[in-house]
């Protein structure tokens, strides 16, 4: 049997997404991931950050929620199967069949209502990244948005309502991802949580400064607490971009994160995301049909079948198993 290999943070179009059974202009849809070798991809509920008003809140919750239900359809007449739980994975694998995962990002899809987070794992979602590019009632971001009005910081860290979502998320077994907040509401998150978290997508600060990577500091906290560190392809956390240009990276500059964070905190504690149709994509992984070439660059500096296995899904699994054994 070929390693579970799993894309922990794929984008959707939204409206209108195309029918992902056929070819489609996607980075990510069953024939490529098929080509690619690609067993399960988790598609991502993304709701952008809005007005923080009831108005507001609740248009994000209605997005949240359609997008959900349309993933989980997406195992309906295909070979695949939609999964919430990692032995649904591992089954669905056994069988051949591709795994369609869910989650949302974006703790604003949530306003102040706790409730909307059993509601999602209900739905079939695997976590929650507290926010998004923005400051939200949960949580700073590590990318504030001036023109909504956020300044350097709001919170601090996590808000009293960010401390009992994450608190709500331990007891109905929904990761949380800490992608995208600032680096102490992500301490304050690492440390406050009963269970082992995710940041799903992201890259190493120490080779390519950027406010969406974690430094050093982060990954160790992520290690001394059980977590894992996803690290993806988006070329600006990967490359700084040259002056007046766009930033570039290739296979082998993602696996030097993956093998940074490898280094500083462990094999056990690290993987793999694309964040494909959603800004990531490098050369020689463009696409989910070039997965592959990932694979063959880590086989190129000596990581055994056990290890690159660990890095496709099975750090993710073990986190995902914690999180769900530490719920109720
Ligand atoms: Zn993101």
């Amino acid at each position: 049997m070929s390693p579970l290999i799993l894309d922990t943070h794929v984008d959707i179009r939204w409206p209108e997404p195309p029918d992902w059974r056929g070819e489609t202009a996607q980075c990510v849809d069953a024939p490529k991931m098929r080509a690619g070798g690609v067993s399960a991809t988790v598609f991502i509920a993304y709701v952008p950050q809005g007005p923080r008003d009831h108005a507001g809140h609740n248009a994000a919750a209605a997005r949240a929620e359609a997008m959900l239900r349309h993933i989980s359809a997406r195992a309906e007449r295909e070979q695949a199967r939609f999964c919430a739980t990692p032995d649904a994975l591992e089954a669905a694998h056994g069988a051949r069949l591709l795994g369609v995962l869910s989650a949302v990002e974006n703790g604003y899809a949530m306003g102040r209502d706790l409730g909307r987070i059993a509601h999602w794992r209900e739905l079939g979602a695997i976590y929650l990244t507290l926010t998004h590019d923005g400051h939200n009632d949960l949580a700073d971001s590590a990318r504030p948005k001036p023109k909504l009005g956020d300044g350097a910081e709001e919170h601090g860290g996590l808000s009293p309502l960010g401390r009992a979502a994450l608190a709500e998320m331990n007891r109905v077994g929904l990761m949380a991802d800490l992608s995208h907040v600032s680096k102490k509401g992500m301490l304050e998150a690492v440390q406050r949580s009963r269970v082992p978290v995710a940041v799903t997508h992201t890259a190493c600060a120490a080779l390519c400064q950027h406010p969406r990577n974690l430094d050093d500091e982060q990954l160790d906290a992520l290690r001394a607490h059980g977590g894992i560190a996803q690290i993806t392809a988006v070329p600006s956390f990967l490359h700084a971009a040259p002056p007046n240009g766009a930033a570039q990276a290739d296979v082998a500059r993602l696996v030097d994160h993956v093998e940074h964070a490898v280094r500083r905190i462990g094999l056990d504690h690290v993987g793999i995301s694309s964040d494909f149709d959603g800004g990531g994509g490098v050369h020689g992984w463009s696409d989910a049909g070039q997965t592959d070439n990932v694979t063959a660059e880590l086989q190129r500096r000596g990581y055994g079948e056990r290890e690159i296995a660990l890095l496709w899904s099975g750090n993710f699994l073990r986190v995902w198993r914690q999180v769900l054994r530490g719920a109720g």
